[in-house]
Formats: C-alpha cells, structure tokens, sequence
C-alpha cells in the first residue's frame, strides 16, 4: 500500500486496548499491515500477548509493543501511555476494545460484576482517552474508535450490567465528538453483534444456533471483519466521519 493511499497508516502511531486475543489482535494485525507502529495491552495472559506481538513484527516488519496493563486502573493506564510514547511515539490512533462480560439474571445480579464490568468497559475508555487526548490536541489529528455492541442499542437479557456500558460508551463516543471537532479529532463508535471470539465461545450449541437464525447472513462474524472498519475509520478515507456507531452485525439489528 503506498503512501498515498486514503487507507494507509504509514507514520501513525496506534494504541488498541485488549488487543492480545479476538477482536482486538485482528485490528492491532490490520493496523500494522496498514503500516501503523502498534502498541496494545492486555490484562493476564502475557504469553499470548507476546507471541502476538512477535508474530505480527515479523510478519509487517512493524513496531509491536505488548504492555500488561488493566485499563481499570489509573495509575497502569498512565504508564501504559508514557512507555507507549517513550517507545513509539506521541498517539495519534486510539482503539478501546478491551471489555469483559459477567452475566447474570438481573435479580442475581450483584455488585461485584456489575462494577467490574463498568469499570473495565466504561471507566477504562475514560481513563485511557483521558491521557491519549492531550497529545492528539497538540498534534491537531487524531482518531479514537470505541467498541460498543449491538447489546448497547437493543439490549439482552443477563447482560444488564454490559448492556448499560455499551450503551453509555455510544453517549461517551457522541458528547466526545462534538468536543473535539474543531481539534480535528474524531471520536467513533463500532457496534459488533456475534463475533467469534472467546467471548461467544462459550455460549451453548442451542444459543448459537437460535442467534444465528436471526442474523440476516445466518452466521456469526469473523473478527477481521469488525478490523476492517475499525481500520477505515482510522484511516483519512474517514476524515468527514465523527459521533457515528457503525454496526458490524450481519444484520442483525
Ligand atoms: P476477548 O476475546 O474476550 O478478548 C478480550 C481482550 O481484552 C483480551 O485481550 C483481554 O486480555 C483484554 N482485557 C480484558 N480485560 C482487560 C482489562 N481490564 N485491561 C486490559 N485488557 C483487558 O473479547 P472479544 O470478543 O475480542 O471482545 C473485544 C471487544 O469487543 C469487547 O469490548 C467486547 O465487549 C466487544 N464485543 C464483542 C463481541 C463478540 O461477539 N465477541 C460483540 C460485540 C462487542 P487478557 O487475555 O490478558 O485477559
């Protein structure tokens, strides 16, 4: 891909959240491809990561950068962000897709699992877009890519608790948009319906087969296909594109 071509990333500096496994490592592959330099962190497994991380190097011949980092936490987010710009550069492109599931009946929901998905869905997009701001200021460019769900437009039922920040993440994506137009930032969101990952991995033949009854297509999604318009929206062909949720859904919704 050539320089000038509207899709390349050749230059740009990406951070994707969550970008070990599934949906995430699709768009840290395709973002290198694009010529982007990419850095991405994860929560647990380092090994994945790491393996990830070497196996894209070699195969774009681009920067990889893999940081054990929990985007809930303030004080690692700020370090993920200082090691990311020490080593790539200031960050022109940022991807929040790191994100959890834990379902339950809304009458066993407790607490626990409703704050922890809050605060890994929700409050680490703030936290991560909080630091990453400042620099696409200065610079006058930047990208930032949200990742939604359908669950965050209709709603399902046990996931209240990821429903709610999916939902909130759109309202997030909008609000953030009208802020930073005239800085000529734009802020995006992507909303997946089943995608085969870890995440959809567990959920039983039966569930499956019912699903995928009600997506037009009749089959779940690849995660590549959700990292090719995470891409686009990076890219300048999206430079009049901002506030908007792009459903990747098969149609679904
Ligand atoms: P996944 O396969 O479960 O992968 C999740 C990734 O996020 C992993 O890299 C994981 O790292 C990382 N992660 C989890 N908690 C983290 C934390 N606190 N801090 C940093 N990293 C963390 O998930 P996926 O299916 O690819 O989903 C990716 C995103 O798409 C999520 O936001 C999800 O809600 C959304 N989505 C998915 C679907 C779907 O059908 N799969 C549909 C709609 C939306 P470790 O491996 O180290 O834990």
């Amino acid at each position: 891909m050539g320089a000038f071509d509207s899709l390349s990333l050749e230059g740009k500096v990406a951070l994707v959240t969550g970008g070990s496994r599934g949906i995430g490592a699709s768009i840290v592959r395709l973002l290198a491809k694009r010529g982007a330099s990419v850095a991405f962190c994860y929560r647990q497994q380092a090994e994945i990561a790491q393996a990830l991380a070497n196996e894209i190097r070699e195969e774009t011949g681009r920067q990889v950068l893999a940081l054990q980092t929990d985007v809930a936490d303030p004080e690692q987010v700020r370090a993920m962000v200082e090691q990311v710009r020490n080593s790539l550069g200031e960050i022109d492109i940022l991807v929040n897709n790191a994100g959890i599931v834990r379902d339950s009946l809304f009458l066993r929901m407790d607490e626990a699992k409703w704050d922890e998905v809050l605060n890994t869905n929700l409050k680490g997009t703030f936290l991560c877009t909080k630091v990453v701001v400042p620099m696409m200021v200065s610079k006058r460019w930047g990208r930032i890519i949200n990742i939604s769900s359908v669950v965050g437009l209709v709603g399902n039922p046990g996931q209240t608790n990821y429903a709610a920040a999916k939902a909130a993440l759109i309202g997030f994506t909008k609000s953030l948009a009208k802020e930073l137009g005239s800085r000529n930032i734009t802020v995006n969101a992507v909303a997946p319906g089943f995608i085969v990952t870890d995440m959809t991995a567990a959920l039983p033949e039966e569930t499956r087969n019912r699903y995928e009854g009600q997506i037009a297509l009749r089959r779940f999604g690849r995660p590549e296909e959700v990292a090719e318009v995470v891409a686009f929206l990076a890219s300048d062909a999206a430079s009049y594109i901002t506030g908007q949720v792009i459903v990747v859904d098969g149609g679904l919704v």
